[in-house]
């Protein structure tokens, strides 16, 4: 391929994607809302998508909408064990003309997506995220449309940045870096919960130059559908990123075992991501190289109020903290931690306002909130919610009520728990529950201890204090406890290129999504160096003979 330009480019500066608002009259809403009509009244098919093709299987799997489990949005195509290998080579058979493609035709592409996702595609992507996962308007365009421009904006000037970090050059001599792809596939696997992580697990390896094979979770396919028709549209090459459905073990087990896997770009639970760890350490003779790792995993995110935090500021963090997308993010809150002399006023204000919460149809914009996202997480924080009802030591201060009557409703709950290391202060729930254990506001610093010792996670948390001295004590004693730590904050709600996000612990590798820490990881470095008047003589003056 000919290079197109001589010149050394500078990309774009990034901005963060203004939210929009979708008020009573705005023509955003009047297109939103027309788009979530049209969109119930189909029905699509759900195919993979290898080497730019449409593949069908018949093994369908029926994408219902979770607050309406009997409406079918689509039906979704899933592969097997020779899909896989048909996606595996269509990457491959991809890599060559990808690697080689200047890298400025690489960052037009996600550019093109990322403009095209702000104008004519954001309805798309909003309202099969809204429908598909049950997420209100609000929380579709702060994930579907904000972050994902974000990731593609931001990631094309990180991927930049990178590529003009040069070596020093001794004189004689000029050194540089070759910023390589890795030399496979990249295999991306998705959780349901975020329609941008979803996508910009296959994009950020993608615009490094690497080809991809993408696991969508089969809960999150009918967006994820969307969004390869976007990237299709915005002129990503066939066979750069190949989306194969299906159960996760079914396809992993195939994945992790074939000798081109050159990295692995997963979010998810911890579980799974154990598991595939386990899957690479086994299989570690068969590959060609060793694979890069990166996993964004669980939390068990926490806030922790000093006897000095305001009581208004404390609840507004919970509520929205902890039950927006009905807690169904990593970072969302679901331990807290009040001091004696605030458990009064916190208590009454959470009772009050879970109370006025709305929950039901995401369609309707009155609500709040959705439905959990399926039977299994129903079942999961239905038998939470017995477990606080039915055992001592925990009282359900508001909420705790279950429906599955028409779509998967919990209800947001505050629990209050005696023990500070009971089951629900320790495990994710992932679901609509939060946690509180009521403190001795004298022990402020062994509450401290309690928050960073009590669950095997670090991904979020926040303290709220009007007593600086109190905050740089939690600073410190909670630096290991949390790879995004906020200050008279909830913890949910990072922003791209303002809050990198990851965690450590059994919360992930921390690579930081959306930042240029993990857009590094998809790169192999060359590094080369020229000379430009070589030596003629293999002596060294030294070995001359004295005199
Ligand atoms: P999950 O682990 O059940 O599934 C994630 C993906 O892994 C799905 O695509 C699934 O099909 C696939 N999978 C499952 N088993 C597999 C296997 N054996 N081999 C290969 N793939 C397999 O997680 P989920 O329920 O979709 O998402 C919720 C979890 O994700 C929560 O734990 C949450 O904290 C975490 N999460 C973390 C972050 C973060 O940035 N740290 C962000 C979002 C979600």
């Amino acid at each position: 391929m000919a290079i197109s330009n001589f010149s050394i480019l500078r990309t774009p500066e990034a901005h963060n994607e203004p939210v929009k608002d979708y008020a009573p009259g705005s023509p955003e809403r009047a297109r939103l809302q027309a788009r979530l009509r049209s969109m119930q009244e189909e029905r699509i098919d759900i195919p993979m998508v290898v080497g730019g093709k449409e593949v069908t299987s018949g093994d369908i799997y029926e994408a219902v909408m979770p607050h309406k489990t009997k409406h079918v949005l689509g039906d979704v195509h899933q592969g097997s064990a020779e899909h896989f290998e048909q996606a595996a080579t269509a990457a491959r058979e991809a890599h060559r003309s990808w690697a080689a493609l200047p890298w400025e035709a690489r960052a037009s592409i996600f550019l093109r997506a990322a403009d095209l996702l702000a104008g004519p595609w954001r309805d798309e992507l909003n309202a099969s995220t809204m429908l598909g996962q049950s997420k209100t308007a609000h929380q579709a365009e702060i994930d579907a449309a904000c972050e994902l421009i974000d990731f593609w904006r931001y990631n094309v000037e990180y991927m930049g940045r990178i590529y003009s970090e040069q070596p020093r050059s001794a004189p004689g001599m000029w050194n540089q870096m070759d910023y390589r792809p890795l030399e496979g596939f990249v295999f991306a696997v998705s959780p349901f919960n975020f329609t941008s992580i979803a996508a910009n697990l296959p994009t950020a390896p993608a615009l490094m130059g690497n080809t991809v094979v993408w696991k969508p979770s089969l809960t999150q396919s009918f967006s994820a559908h969307f969004t390869m028709k976007l990237l299709e549209a915005a002129g990503l090459p066939d066979g750069v990123v190949n989306m194969i459905h299906g159960a996760g073990p079914e396809i992993g087990e195939v994945a992790l075992a074939h000798q081109d896997l050159s990295g692995i770009h997963f979010t998810g639970s911890s579980a799974t991501f154990n598991w595939m760890w386990g899957k690479v350490g086994e299989n570690i003779e068969t590959y060609r190289n060793y694979p890069r790792i990166v996993g964004e995993t669980g939390g068990k995110d926490f806030i922790v109020a000093h006897p000095s935090a305001s009581v208004d500021a404390l609840a507004t963090a919970i509520l929205r903290g902890s039950f927006e997308y009905q807690g169904q993010k990593c970072s969302a809150a679901s331990r807290v931690y009040v001091p004696s002399n605030l458990w009064g006023a916190v208590r009454e204000r959470l009772a009050d306002q879970v109370g006025e919460i709305k929950m039901g149809d995401v369609a309707d914009f009155g609500n709040f909130m959705g439905a959990v996202i399926d039977d299994r997480a129903f079942k999961k924080h239905s038998e939470a919610l017995s477990e606080a009802r039915s055992s001592d030591g925990f009282e359900i201060v508001a909420g705790g009520e279950v429906d599955d009557a028409e779509g998967y409703f919990v209800s947001p709950t505050v629990v209050r728990s005696d023990d500070p290391n009971s089951r629900l202060m320790r495990e994710e729930l992932f679901g609509p529950i939060v946690t509180t254990y009521v403190y001795n506001e004298g022990d402020f610093e062994e509450v401290l201890e309690l928050v960073d010792t009590t669950s095997p996670y670090a991904l979020t948390g926040g303290i709220f204090a009007a007593d600086e001295e109190a905050v740089v004590m939690a600073k410190e004693r909670l630096r290991f406890s949390a790879g995004n730590f906020y200050v008279n904050d909830k913890p949910t709600g990072a922003v791209v290129g303002q809050q990198p996000f990851g965690g450590a612990r059994k919360s992930g590798t921390n690579d930081k999504a959306g930042s240029i820490w993990n857009l590094i990881r998809w790169a192999s470095p060359r590094t080369i160096k020229e000379t430009f008047a070589p030596p003629t003589d293999y002596k060294y003056p030294y070995m001359q003979p004295d005199g």
